[in-house]
């Protein structure tokens, strides 16, 4: 096992490997920003660093500021969290060449799989079903974009290569407005991703997002522990999560489940990793791979027990996975919601200080938060500040338990949304279960305040 990591985030999941690495009984070195310097886990750490000043480009996305802060504590590894260096290929290689073991895929995996071109065709050859579109990249003719719309059969939507947080996709219902679509999504995605790449996928009308969680070692050795449904979104951002997805037979999540575990052995794949998938109908159609733990990993947790950050870093230090398929069981049902400082009903981000903070508690009840009472909530990061989780032995006990910490959560000062997630979990079609991607925001549209 590693003697020292360095965390290469911020906010609740640099705590979440924090508290990871202190149960392992591995240093963590926690590195900020200067609008990060009064975090809690920066004060607790036993090491910090500051990288920079607070826009992330010279902070958290700053390798050469990261990687000396490695070489100045005597860390062994990096752990990267999520969002920011997480899914840079070029990021995991250069700490690999500066001699520091990166916790999480190679770079070759991260690279496949961070262009949504390669990730599918890798995808298609290890068997893993892929939603019907173009082969690879469109082509510039006219002509040819044309033809293959018409192949795959409207509606179609288009999406960058290098896309990711829900944007770089346009949605074609016509070919009158097909070849505009295009160039206004290549244009985008060369000024976002630095990459104009596009390709084309059948626009599914009614799907679930649903995903499949997978952990994996260095000698080949991988394991899926079930899935989650991230139906509840907006602008394609997950708002609430939860498994088991419900209503979905369980054959059918184990036949896609040894897909994705036979992919990452394939592949060479090692770490954590999740492969999501719309579910229409009964069938499972592969979008993209995350290279990464995701923000929404303590569901999963929570119904199967196994800590996934923990997992991480003991395979990233080249243990076995201490489990086999048959060792995974899954116990009752997890829900998350997303605790965003924004405004509940038009999303307007609400920095500022925290005046009052009081968080829930009670039976399965889980926090995942570095807010605490009078912090100040910077402007310029993300405005996730937290999560939510709980578990019960059924879906209609978690939720019951949601709305009990949900009831309890106090937090003056900013707006944030959990008057939402409050009307949301005594919707009775959320209640149902099951409802699609498109749910959420047809729910907005109607709401009434
Ligand atoms: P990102 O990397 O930006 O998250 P994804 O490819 O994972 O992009 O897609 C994000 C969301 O966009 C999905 O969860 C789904 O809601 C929607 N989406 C993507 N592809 C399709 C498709 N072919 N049909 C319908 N919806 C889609």
């Amino acid at each position: 096992m590693f003697k020292k990591i360095l965390v290469a985030n911020r906010g609740e999941i640099a705590l979440r490997i924090q508290r990871a690495c202190r149960e392992l009984g591995v240093k963590a070195v926690m590195v900020y920003s200067e609008a990060d310097r009064d975090a809690k886990y920066v004060k607790l750490a036993e090491e910090a660093v500051c990288i920079g000043p607070p826009p992330s480009n010279l902070s958290y996305l700053n390798m050469p500021a990261i990687i000396s802060a490695a070489e100045v504590t005597d860390s062994e590894a990096i752990h990267p969290g999520y969002g920011f260096l997480s899914e840079n290929a070029d990021f995991a290689e250069r700490v690999e060449k500066s001699g520091f073991q990166f916790i999480g895929p190679t770079p070759e995996n991260i690279r496949m799989m961070g262009d949504k071109v390669s990730a599918k065709q890798a995808m298609i050859k290890a068997g893993v079903p892929c939603v019907p579109g173009s082969e690879g990249e469109l082509p510039d003719s006219p002509v040819e974009i044309r033809r293959i719309a018409k192949a795959v059969g409207y509606p179609v939507i288009i999406k960058a290569a290098g896309g990711g947080g829900g944007r770089g996709m346009r949605v074609v219902h016509t070919e009158a407005a097909l070849i505009n679509a295009v160039q206004m999504t290549k244009a985008e995605a060369g000024a976002a991703f630095g990459n104009a790449a596009v390709y084309m996928e059948k626009f599914l009308q009614n799907p679930r997002h649903i995903e499949i969680q997978i952990l994996a070692d260095k000698f080949k050795n991988a394991v899926y522990l079930g899935e989650r449904d991230c139906s509840m979104q907006r602008r394609h951002q997950k708002v609430i999560e939860e498994a088991p997805a419900p209503g979905i037979p369980r054959k059918l999540i184990e036949k896609i489940g040894e897909r994705c575990t036979a992919a990452c052995k394939k592949i060479g794949y090692r770490g954590a990793g999740t492969f999501e998938f719309l579910y229409e109908d009964g069938e499972f159609y592969f979008i993209e791979m995350n290279t990464r733990v995701q923000v929404e990993h303590p569901v999963t947790e929570l119904i199967t027990g196994i800590d996934i950050v923990k997992t991480q870093i003991r395979v990233a230090a080249g243990e076995k996975l201490p489990f086999k398929q048959g060792d995974i069981v899954l116990r009752g049902h997890a829900i998350e919601c997303r605790v965003n400082a924004e405004d509940p009903y038009n999303f307007v981000p609400s920095p500022g200080r925290i005046t009052l903070w009081h968080a829930p508690g009670g039976p399965g009840v889980r926090v995942d938060s570095h807010v605490y009472n009078n912090y100040f909530v910077p402007p310029n990061y993300d405005s996730m500040i937290g999560k939510i989780i709980v578990h019960g032995d059924t879906r209609e006990q978690a939720l019951a338990r949601m709305r009990s910490a949900l009831g309890e959560t106090v937090i003056e000062g900013i707006n944030t949304n959990i008057p939402l997630h409050r009307e949301l979990m005594v919707d009775a079609k959320f209640m149902a279960g099951g409802t699609n991607i498109h749910y959420l925001e047809e729910w907005l549209s109607h709401h009434k305040r």
